[in-house]
């Protein structure tokens, strides 16, 4: 698929060193920042007098990976779920493999992080992840689609991976997307419950569909997905991912849901696609609000925001309580992954498109029938669940 440079984005000229060399080391912390590298976005707080918004390179996928907003939302639903603290912090022990799990739909193939025996915490600079980055995003520019074939960062970002984020692939069936999202849940959740174990080759892994999407990767187990060597935790990082994908669901450049009282987010009515989208739009929806207050103040002003940690919390439950995979698909397919009768194949989405663009909205259509899940009755309705 498409994707574009956005100028806004773009590294600023003067962080390029003169005489065609790479980037300055001001360009590096910029990158740092641009990635979420907490630790260096401090360091600039107290060494810089510029102001913290630096300018940033502006990419498909997260609650913005600027932002600390996956770690924030993981953190405050490992609270609901009762798994921390109530002051813990996501980059406590406790809770850290949740949030590095978080962070792998963005880094797949873990080039933000420095590979170190003894600790999973220790950033990279970045620069590795930005190249391959922006190498995907130029080939991606001149219409290359990345499929199964492709390496996992350019396929989560610009290719057939983006379910991961709650997005596709324009004019794709929300049913066909939510199939995927259901089969990454399954294949996520039984991992995080034990029931695959992380020593499995993700060629024996059995969720339908699996396989099939990773021809490349039949080698690998569990535990190299999740770039788990000598520590780290390849159940609380799948849990994280699962956890990604449930909160970019709730962020509207990603996933259009109905509007519900009390401003809660409902079914959902279309999954976006990045192609045609302006970033900048996209971006404003996945950021923290500007002003004073802590993380978690500002995340509760950002729309969706509290429905993710609430369904977010949700899962981890079931988790802590090790419950079978049918309660959770039960869950994720009724109160999270629900579609309206009625949806719209994949697209800008009407708020999303740049403000030139006049290409009607896809028209709504019936949702495909679907599957019914273990011939799952839902409570009380006599309905059965699909
Ligand atoms: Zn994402």
């Amino acid at each position: 698929m498409l994707a574009r440079s956005d100028a806004k984005g773009a590294i600023p000229p003067a962080l390029v060193e003169p005489g065609g060399g790479f980037l300055t080391s001001a360009a590096v912390l910029h990158l740092q920042r641009a990635v979420g590298n907490a630790a260096v976005a401090s360091l600039l707080g107290r060494q810089s007098r510029r102001p913290l918004t630096v300018q940033r390179y502006e990419i498909e996928g997260p609650f913005d990976i600027n932002d600390p907003v996956h770690e924030t939302i993981t953190q405050e639903a490992l609270k609901q779920a009762g798994m921390i603290g109530p002051k813990a912090k996501y980059s406590d022990t406790e809770a850290w493999e949740y949030a590095r799990g978080a962070m792998w739909n963005d880094d797949p193939q873990g080039e933000l992080f420095d590979k170190n025996k003894k600790r999973t915490d220790d950033y990279s600079s970045g620069l590795q992840w930005y190249r391959h980055f922006s190498g995907f995003e130029k080939r991606a520019g001149k219409g290359e689609q990345f499929g199964p074939d492709a390496e996992l960062l350019a396929r989560s970002h610009f290719g057939d991976l983006q379910f991961l984020h709650g997005m596709a692939a324009d004019m794709e069936k929300a049913s066909v997307t939510r199939a995927h999202m259901m089969m990454w849940a399954e294949f996520t959740y039984k991992v995080a419950i034990g029931e695959i174990p992380v020593t499995t080759r993700l060629g024996a892994v059995t969720v339908p569909g699996f396989v099939e999407l990773f021809p490349k990767q039949k080698q690998l187990t569990v535990n190299d997905l999740f770039q788990v060597a000598e520590v780290g935790d390849a159940t609380k990082r799948a849990a994280g991912s699962l956890m990604h994908m449930i909160q970019d669901s709730y962020a509207s450049g990603h996933t259009e849901r109905t509007a519900e009282a009390g401003g809660h987010k409902g079914g959902v009515v279309s999954f976006h696609s990045y192609v045609h989208q302006s970033h900048k739009k996209h971006d404003a929806y996945d950021k923290l609000p500007s002003g004073k207050g802590s993380d978690v103040g500002k995340l509760n002003r950002l729309p969706g925001a509290t429905d993710a940690v609430a369904k977010s919390a949700q899962i981890l439950k079931l988790i802590k309580d090790k419950k079978p995979w049918e309660d959770a698909e039960l869950y994720l397919k009724l109160e999270v992954f629900n579609l309206e009768p009625m949806t719209r194949p994949a697209s800008a989405g009407k708020d999303f498109k740049e403000d030139s663009d006049k290409t009607p909205e896809p028209a709504l259509e019936l949702t495909e029938p679907l599957p019914p899940v273990n011939d799952a009755i839902v409570p009380n309705t006599g309905l059965r669940v699909g």
